[in-house]
């Protein structure tokens, strides 16, 4: 005689967990960090279709002094590794903010 052995049901309370995790404040400056090389100096930051319009103005011996000038990016911009030429788009808005 065989008993048929049932799975052993799931019990109706569902207990949940709610883990709240809250970002730290960033008290300290978090570099940006290659992940693929671990470069943390250099970065170029590489821009497609960009047009840039400056006004110049023509001083009276001749030279000229630059007014203001409208640079304006159709394209994509791209962050990328100095070293390794990875693609670290993703740290582009944290380069932004970091950026003085
Ligand atoms: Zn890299």
């Amino acid at each position: 005689m065989r008993e048929k052995v049932s799975p052993p049901k799931p019990e109706d309370k569902k207990k949940r967990f709610i883990v709240v995790k809250k970002r730290p404040f960033f008290t300290t400056t978090t570099r940006i960090v290659c992940p693929y090389c671990g470069n943390d100096e250099d970065f170029w930051e590489y821009a497609e279709g960009v047009t840039i319009k400056t006004h110049y103005i023509q001083n009276e011996d001749g030279s000229f002094s630059p007014i203001s000038d409208d640079t304006q990016i159709f394209g994509e911009i791209r962050f990328i590794c100095g070293k390794c030429n990875s693609d670290l788009t993703k740290y582009h808005k944290q380069f932004l903010e970091m950026l003085f």
